[in-house]
């Protein structure tokens, strides 16, 4: 385990994720299905027996197991992230005319291209990927491989060389890739030089990186795009969000679909074993272990990530469970009010509202009703203090909903004001004050 500032915490001290990885990697270490890529021959020479995980958490924390050190070529885990820089140069609606978002459900290296425009089905199959690279502003293949270069290498927070080896089997040997480039060229969908948007695809995917590279750039998406380690932002917000989104419907080839009724996160695996998967604003994982499935996913990397899935919860779709309210009802004395009050409104002429946490729908929604309850139909109060102290972080349809019940208690003549202590203004109301007392005082026309 590492902290963020890149200590190496000692193995001694309580690292219980560093452990669980460790565990998972024995489950599956002895799992021998699958063969090493050898279309492109220099992948052949990988040692079958590598197994590496890492995890970056989004506030830079580190852990890895096994060979999360051990270099291997990037192969389509770079294609999210050239994805992305075409997304950032020409904007959505741009790449979204010349490459599709649907997943293909046939192989990577599939001819995936919609009859009469030839414009690929997804950017994370080698026909969209290809193209992809043509949207990537630039004066020419080049100057295009720079920049995909710079921002995989920026991502993983290290400068990451190119296997030469690879690059070159690869370009000796790409020729369905290339066929791709022309079907293409000829439907009109590929505005460059086939043989450019290929060299740029080939150095592309001979990038080298380690599972622990992957596990920071999966970070980075998890992050909303600032790596978790530099703090740079490298991607815009609404880009990482758009490539996680395209991540969790077609990152896994052929799989795609099962992948994310089993494991449920965005992610995507290369040819050369790698594969990263991402919990949105939580970490990213990276992983690496050469033998393949008939779908050129590699075995042990989608056993343990389904594995991890499960144990941490991680499914997209898995429900939060609320142990408790993220409000409560306060006398003008700091202690906690029953809901409902037995005694009705008599003992509070201005009550004291007290959120705390993360303030999401759920509980901006929850949070007047209590109030209702409380002080029943028939009394209305003179004000009502709502108590922001606790509170760490509003979501956006949260300000939303309490502007809207703010608005609608002022119509009925009953002023709501905050207290903040840190003056952090999360919400419009009639004023806010620092403490309690001045918030009731003036409500109470003092
Ligand atoms: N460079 C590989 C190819 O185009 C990438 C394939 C992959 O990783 O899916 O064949």
């Amino acid at each position: 385990m590492t902290d963020p500032a890149g200590q190496a915490v000692p193995s001694h001290q309580f690292d219980p994720i560093g452990d669980l990885l460790g565990r998972i990697r024995l489950e599956f270490a002895d799992d021998h299905r699958g063969d090493v890529a050898s279309y492109i021959p220099e992948l052949s020479t990988a040692d079958p027996e590598a197994f590496g995980l890492a995890l970056v958490g989004v506030a830079g924390s580190r852990y890895e197991a096994g060979e999360s050190g051990v270099p291997f070529t990037i192969q389509s885990v770079s294609k999210p992230f050239a994805y992305a820089l075409a997304l950032a140069d020409v904007g959505m609606e741009a790449v979204l005319a010349r490459v599709g978002v649907e997943p293909s459900g046939e192989g990577f290296n599939a001819i995936s291209l919609e009859p009469g425009t030839g414009r690929p089905d997804n950017p994370l199959i080698n026909a969209g990927a290809i193209l992809t690279t043509s949207l990537v502003a630039g004066g020419g293949p080049e100057e295009r491989f720079g920049r995909i270069l710079d921002l995989l290498s920026r991502c993983a927070g290290r400068e990451l060389p190119v296997d030469a080896a690879v690059y070159r089997s690869e370009r000796d040997t790409g020729d369905r890739n290339r066929a791709l480039a022309h079907l293409m060229r000829a439907a009109g969908s590929l505005s460059v030089p086939a043989e450019d948007a290929v060299d740029v695809y080939f150095r592309q995917c001979s990038v080298l990186v380690t599972a622990a590279d992957l596990a920071v750039m999966a970070a980075t998406l998890a992050n909303g795009g600032v790596h978790p380690l530099t703090g740079e932002r490298v991607m815009d917000q609404l880009v990482a969000e758009q490539v996680l989104t395209v991540m969790a419907t077609c990152g896994m080839y052929d799989y795609s679909g099962e992948w994310l009724l089993r494991v449920g996160l965005p992610a995507k695996s290369g040819v050369a074993g790698g594969l990263v998967a991402v919990s949105p604003s939580q970490f990213g994982i990276g992983l690496f272990s050469p033998p393949l499935d008939e779908r050129g996913n590699s075995v042990r990397a989608v056993e343990a990530s389904r594995a991890i899935s499960e144990r941490f919860s991680l499914h997209l779709m898995h429900q939060v469970t609320r142990t408790g309210p993220s409000f409560v009802l306060v006398a003008e004395d700091g202690t906690e009010m029953s809901l409902p009050s037995p005694s009705g409104l008599g003992v509070v002429d201005v009550p004291v509202l007290s959120l705390q946490g993360y303030i999401e729908f759920a509980s901006a929604e929850q949070a007047p009703l209590g109030l209702r309850r409380h002080v029943g139909d028939a009394v209305v109060p003179q004000g009502i203090v709502v108590d922001l102290d606790h509170v760490t972080q509003f979501h956006p349809v949260a300000v939303l909903l309490f502007d809207a019940i703010i608005g609608q208690l002022a119509r009925r003549g009953i002023s709501v004001v905050t207290v903040d202590r840190q003056g952090r203004g999360m919400v419009a109301s009639a004023g806010e004050f620092p403490r309690r007392a001045e918030a009731l005082a003036h409500l109470r026309g003092g």
